[in-house]
């Protein structure tokens, strides 16, 4: 990693310049910030969209109509955000 003032070398992940001191993490902090976000989406999502289908199946298989109806309308809503939440985590990953 190279520091952005002086552009001396530095180790990976070093938040200072251990030539001048100047911060170095400082000069990247959207990839950082995407990097966090891609990670809850690609890892913690699935498990979240799983747990909110769990009862939405569960509604669905209800022998009253209207709830069934219900059920199957949420779980449309959940499949749909979920692949949303993939075509979103792709394109961060593409621009990391
Ligand atoms: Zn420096």
């Amino acid at each position: 990693m190279k520091c952005p003032k002086c552009e001396a070398e530095n180790p990976e992940y070093a938040p200072h310049c251990q030539k001048c001191g100047c911060l170095i993490k400082e000069s990247y902090p959207r990839a950082n910030t995407l990097s966090i976000v891609g990670i809850v989406i690609g890892f913690i999502m699935p498990f979240v969209f799983l747990l909110a289908l769990l009862p939405e199946i569960y509604l669905y298989t209800r022998p009253e109509q209207s709830v069934k109806k219900r059920g199957k309308k949420f779980i449309e809503v959940t499949l749909v955000l979920f692949v949303v939440m993939i075509i979103v985590w792709a394109f961060i990953n593409k621009v990391i």
